[in-house]
């Protein structure tokens, strides 16, 4: 069961309570070429992201963001880090939601402004906890970034906001060792009822990052821990959002496009099943409607799957067996049997829309 938590606006999307868990990334771009961060964002949005995060590291970044706010297809996260000017500059430029923590921005009247400007514009802080930067005595007292010392900080972040009587918060507790970052979360689920941004931070590389982020937020998910959450990856953002979009739709958590199913043929197999099902999830990668599509090498296993999928391609020896709502539909060669899945989802997916 999804533990319920407090629930935060950023724009039109919500985060916490039973809002729909959201899929976040951020672009990848220097924040001041405006037309890039915006070309990121409609790729971002295309592909089913929720929220996106630019950082905002210096004065022209943030001057940029009043354009990149006006142009977004997304709510837009201000990432900032030490200076409360850049923090009131993007809260001017309308941004959704900043990323800050309070405590490293210094003199408490600093705070005050920013939090008084974000109260004024309903506008939610993320504190955003990273284990490789805890505060040197919290370092200091735990001996290394240990969960509770993540925690720790966390706490201490949202004390500063909620002695300002600011309740708008979301919280992540990010570390790029899973286990670390799995019990933080945890420990912090039982503490605090605000909202949780989930995330293995510096994940890596697509396949590694991958599976460490399908590891890390797909347990915390499974144990109804997050409200929202990021996979970080070193490659292009649209596949952060890929990968976020399946840990859900593998929990069945929230469903968006197809759902492939695949078997990882064997010996009897008598189609190029691999290339063919890769072929497939490339073509159907726009889909927006949720279907279930089986690609199975053959008459074993072929059926029983294709029943259950909405449309479904088994193999034979060189020819391929559509099947749509679990009835045998047309027989098509090796050649044709992508074509013709493709061309049935899209009208299927059409249907659905028009629906
Ligand atoms: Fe092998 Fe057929 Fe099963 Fe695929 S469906 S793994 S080809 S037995």
């Amino acid at each position: 069961m999804r533990k319920k938590t407090r629930r935060v606006r950023v724009g039109r999307v919500e985060i916490g309570g039973d809002a729909p868990i959201s899929v976040q990334s951020m672009t990848k771009c220097d924040t001041r070429d405006v037309p890039e961060v915006l070309r990121q964002i409609r790729a971002l949005a295309e592909a089913g992201c929720d929220i996106v995060r630019v950082a905002v590291p210096n004065e022209e970044a943030a001057a940029a963001l009043r354009d990149i706010c006006r142009e977004s297809a997304l709510p837009v996260v201000a990432d900032i880090h030490f200076d409360y000017r850049l923090a009131l500059k993007a809260l001017e430029a309308g941004v959704d939601k900043l990323r800050l923590n309070p405590g490293n921005i210094g003199a408490r009247w600093k705070i005050e402004t920013v939090v008084r400007e974000a109260k004024a514009r309903g506008v939610p802080i993320r504190i955003g906890v990273n284990a490789g930067s805890l505060e040197k005595d919290i370092l200091e007292k735990y001996g290394y970034p240990t969960p509770e010392g993540m925690v720790e900080s966390a706490l201490r972040h949202a004390a500063i906001l909620e002695d300002l009587d600011f309740r708008d918060i979301v919280i992540s507790v990010k570390a790029s060792n899973v286990p670390t970052m799995i019990r933080a979360y945890r420990l912090l689920s039982e503490k605090v009822d605000y909202p949780l941004h989930l995330g293995v931070t510096e994940a890596g590389t697509t396949f590694s990052g991958t599976v460490k982020s399908a590891v890390g937020i797909g347990s915390l998910l499974a144990d109804g821990i997050g409200d929202t959450i990021r996979v970080s990856l070193a490659t292009d953002p649209v596949e952060e959002v890929r990968v976020g979009w399946e840990i859900l739709r593998s929990l069945g958590l929230r469903t968006r496009g197809v759902n492939i199913v695949a078997c990882p043929s064997c010996g009897r197999v008598q189609i190029d099943l691999v290339k063919v099902a890769e072929e497939v999830e490339k073509r159907l990668g726009h889909i927006d409607v949720p279907l279930n599509v089986a690609v199975m090498g053959c008459v074993v296993n072929g059926p029983g799957e294709a029943r259950e999928a909405d449309v479904a391609l088994f193999g034979g020896k060189g020819v391929g067996m559509l099947v749509v709502d679990g009835e045998p539909v047309r027989r098509t060669t090796e050649e044709e049997m992508v074509d013709a899945l493709v061309q049935k989802v899209e009208e299927m997916a059409a249907e659905l829309r028009a629906a």
